[in-house]
């Protein structure tokens, strides 16, 4: 297959992912997930009138006269002692009131809070059966109460379909009585680095031997965009070894392999994709870095969602570019999320220094990016090439010059990726 260009390969990307199919999970668990049906409160908030101070609450009529500028002081009876949790059938008349803890139900009758830091003459620990003196300057009928059902109503939608769960959306839910919802499942993404030369990060890379830079970033990427990071860890050029962690890879929504996809000698993976009943989409795209890029899917049936698999090229800057143009709006599409949110955005940008084109394919070069009054500026990082993570690792976003060669100079306006 001849190499494709990018928007082909993207337009590719954006036509085979979909959507995953809603679950019913429990509440705990659909952290960052998305609704796909609203919830429903099965009460009112509050679900009865609540004390909002810790005080005494009475009847308004009582209290007029104790509040503005020059208050006459009142004398109540306290008739009962309320904590949060506790209820109590005794009406509150006038002249009297009971004593009353933040968070617990206004009795019957009483119409209002008054603060204990309104109680005269040391009265402010006053119980059932004594007596307190209020004077409340700030006072108002119907202060300091919650009223039942002023947030939301039982019977109201009070998350659409679409929210996604952060940690407010949870609280809301757990308060309204959703212990499940019905949520678009977290995408869960395996991630498999192949290469005899690879050990892990945590070992002392012998001779000939490469530090797994992929296997971490890839996870992080992952994890950035919401989705489930399942590492496979490292296999070796060998088929059976390869094939047996690509296996295991399938089970997931998304399989990302990095290194073995271009065209040398131990480039293996295209073949033991065919072998694993992946079937290929596109493979090499004219793009730079990242050529070597393969993407295809394991059809399923059955209803059950395809699993889609990208062939990284292993070089690191270019996986990650890749990650970013290719992989991004896979994760983004089977979560749910909407289209503006599948790409990084492109902005234009004024070249701070010059950059070099390449003559046959679009290229990526990692930049930082500040705004001035006129425009955004684009500086392009010292970088050496699609094994450098250093310049990676401090872009504020990817330059993206289009194919067709020469030089472009200071000034010039470009096409940026914002910042991943
Ligand atoms: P490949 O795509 O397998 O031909 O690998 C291209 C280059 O990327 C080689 O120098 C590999 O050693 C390097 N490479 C491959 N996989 C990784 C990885 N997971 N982490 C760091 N470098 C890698
Ligand atoms: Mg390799």
């Amino acid at each position: 297959m001849p190499m494709i260009e990018l928007a082909e390969a993207l337009a590719l990307v954006e036509g085979t992912a979909a959507p995953l199919p809603p679950r019913r999970q429990r509440l705990l668990d659909a952290c960052g997930h998305q609704l796909a049906v609203g919830v429903v409160a099965d009460c009112d908030s509050p679900p009865w009138d609540r004390a909002m101070m810790d005080g005494f609450a009475v009847r308004n009529a009582d209290c007029t006269g104790a509040g503005g500028a020059t208050p006459t002081a009142v004398e109540l009876d306290v008739v009962v002692d309320l904590a949060a949790g506790d209820v109590t059938q005794l009406v509150i008349r006038d002249g009297t009131c009971g004593r009353i803890m933040t968070g617990a139900p206004i009795p019957p009758g009483a119409e209002a809070v008054v603060p204990i830091e309104c109680a005269l003459d040391g009265t402010a620990g006053a119980h059932a059966g004594s007596r307190v003196r209020l004077a409340d300057p700030r006072f108002r009928a119907g202060q300091h109460m919650a009223r039942q059902g002023a947030a939301f109503r039982r019977g109201q939608e009070v998350l659409p379909a679409g929210t996604v769960l952060r940690a407010a959306e949870i609280g809301l839910a757990a308060e309204a009585g959703a212990t499940h919802v019905v949520a678009r499942p977290r995408v869960r993404v395996a991630m498999l680095s192949t290469g005899s030369e690879l050990v892990e990060c945590d070992c002392e890379p012998g001779f000939g031997q490469t530090r797994n830079s992929n296997g971490p970033m890839l996870a992080a990427a992952v994890s950035l965009l919401g989705g489930e990071a399942i590492p496979l860890g490292l296999a070796a050029d060998k088929p059976e070894a390869i094939r047996a962690a690509v296996a295991q890879g399938l089970a997931a929504d998304i399989l990302l392999l990095s290194g073995g996809v271009s065209a040398g000698d131990l480039d293996l993976v295209p073949e033991i994709f065919r072998q694993c009943g992946v079937e290929k989409v596109f493979h090499k795209v004219r793009l730079k870095p990242g050529k070597p890029v393969w993407f295809g899917r394991l059809v399923r049936g059955d209803g059950e969602p395809d699993t889609l698999v990208f062939g990284l090229p292993g070089n690191p800057a270019s996986t990650l570019v890749c990650f970013e143009l290719f992989a991004r709006p896979a994760i983004q599409i089977l979560a749910g999320r909407p289209r503006d949110s599948w790409h990084l955005p492109h902005e234009r940008a004024r070249l701070v220094a010059p950059c070099k084109a390449a003559p046959d394919r679009p290229v990526y070069l990692p930049c930082r990016l500040a705004r001035n009054a006129e425009s955004l500026m684009a500086t392009p990082l010292p970088w050496t090439g699609s094994s450098d993570l250093l310049g990676m690792a401090g872009a504020e976003g990817l330059i993206a010059l289009p194919a067709g060669g020469g030089r472009f100079d200071a000034g010039a306006e470009v096409d940026v990726v914002r910042r991943w």
